[in-house]
């Protein structure tokens, strides 16, 4: 028994109210805190949370009496302590449910979780119906129960869940003042103010405990969300790399396949020189540069002589072989600048930059090459001729005029008994159009 003075009542009177002030309040501002992160995040934890916070003002209100002190007073029945602690028990289990994921990770235990709201309901239910003897009894199971959330806590901590660590521990602090309280209520501890307000401590600490554990959550999830998203974008780049080298090696491949193409359309097939297109191009090209420089220029004709027997003796396969040898010959005796191509057939051309004089030297010198070559072939070896028509550009004419010029050159020492150097002779060295061999070099056939 207690004797108190004035003094001490009021003491104690005003370190109540302070107590109890932080303790309502702190919850409170917790549970508004819970409902803004809920509503601004979209967070479900959140919003639970806030419930829960709610009803643990509406259970501690009541289980401490001041539900009765200023809200109903003169009403008080024990069923109001037991709907008021069911809704926290309820609001608390599924809260739990949806912190912990038990459904996913846990989906066992979470059958124990769900029996809790179940049994939950029915201490609503009893404390409705005012049946006291099944409140007690769900009660006391549900004492018996709040130990699961812990296990659990404590399982997905092992998990790999750090924050369930922290749940573990304010759920711990709770079950603690609870236990606190049954034995002060069986009378196994003294009743005292210390001892009143431990319990409702105990779950306020429970609360702080629990709110730190959803930050460290947030906080997780918020870094997940970060780290995907920098994966995403290393992704991105990395598939934007992998496209960039893609269309760079489909370009290089293309921009190959047309040069290809483009030499394709400029060689000759068999001997691979140019052909009578691009010798036409290239041809002209040379004339018009040679003009602006002043260089004089000769075109010589080249038409291998009984090209045809050579087919006809020896097959078609030596005959291209010859084909190609001849314009190997040619081109290794000739200049870089030099334009030198297959017209077709066995008619070869070959633009030199050089004077007249120089050019039948050139021509006459090519006979001879040529003349000298020696064709393998399984019963002893090949020999065959040229015939050669030279004409010269120094009237200003174009590659076709040239050309023309050059086989009518050609044509006369096809007459001349061929392996012959012809030249096309212009008005100062006698009639146009009229031809000789300034050479007069007939050589025999080799
Ligand atoms: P000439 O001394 O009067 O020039 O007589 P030739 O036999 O050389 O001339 P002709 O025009 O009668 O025959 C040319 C031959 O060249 C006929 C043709 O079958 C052959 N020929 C043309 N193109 C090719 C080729 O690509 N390969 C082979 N093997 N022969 C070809
Ligand atoms: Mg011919
Ligand atoms: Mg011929």
């Amino acid at each position: 028994m207690r004797i108190w003075t004035p003094e001490q009542l009021s003491k104690a009177h005003t370190g109540e109210t302070a107590l109890l002030s932080f303790l309502f309040g702190g919850v409170a501002l917790i549970g508004l805190f819970s409902l803004i992160v809920g509503l601004t995040t979209g967070e479900a934890s959140f919003l639970i949370y806030f419930g829960y916070g709610l009803s643990k003002i509406v259970a501690w209100g009541t289980i401490l009496g001041f539900t009765h002190e200023y809200l109903l007073v003169g009403e008080f029945h024990w069923s109001y302590m037991s709907a008021t602690a069911a809704l926290s028990i309820l609001c608390g289990v599924i809260f739990d449910r949806v912190f912990l994921q038990t459904r996913k990770h846990t989906p066992r235990l979470d059958y124990l979780l769900i029996l809790m709201i179940v049994n939950a309901l029915v201490l609503l239910g009893s404390a409705i119906f005012q049946i006291k003897v099944a409140a007690l009894m769900s009660i006391t199971l549900a004492m018996l129960l709040y130990p699961v959330s812990t296990v659990i806590a404590l399982v997905r901590w092992r998990q790999g869940s750090s924050e369930a660590a922290i749940f573990a521990i304010g759920w711990t602090t709770l079950l603690a003042g609870l236990f606190f309280q049954a034995l002060r209520d069986m009378g196994y501890v003294e009743h005292n103010l210390v001892n009143y307000y431990l319990p409702p401590l105990s779950s306020f600490i429970e609360l702080v405990t629990i709110m730190i554990a959803m930050g460290m959550k947030l906080r997780r999830v918020r870094l997940l969300g970060l780290e995907s998203e920098r994966q995403y974008r290393r992704h991105l780049e990395q598939s934007k790399m992998k496209l960039e080298g893609l269309v760079r090696a489909r370009t290089e491949e293309l921009e190959k396949a047309k040069l290809q193409a483009e030499l394709e359309a400029r060689t000759d097939p068999l001997t691979g020189i140019r052909n009578r297109r691009s010798f036409l191009a290239d041809g002209e090209l040379c004339l018009k540069r040679a003009r602006r420089k002043g260089e004089p220029v000769s075109l010589l004709m080249f038409d291998i002589d009984h090209f045809k027997s050579i087919n006809d003796n020896h097959g078609h396969g030596i005959g291209d072989e010859a084909l190609r040898l001849f314009s190997k010959t040619i081109q290794t005796k000739i200049r870089e600048t030099d334009v030198f191509g297959r017209l077709g057939g066995e008619e070869f051309a070959l633009l030199i930059t050089e004077t007249p004089e120089d050019s039948l030297y050139t021509a006459e010198r090519l006979r001879n090459k040529i003349a000298a070559i020696s064709l393998p072939y399984p019963a002893g070896s090949v020999h065959f001729t040229s015939s050669v028509g030279v004409a010269h550009g120094d009237e200003g004419q174009s590659i076709e005029q040239l050309l023309r010029e050059a086989d009518r050159a050609l044509y006369v020492a096809k007459a001349r008994g061929r392996n012959v150097v012809v030249e096309y002779a212009t008005g100062h060295k006698g009639e146009p159009g009229s031809e000789y061999s300034r050479q007069n070099s007939v050589a025999e056939p080799a």
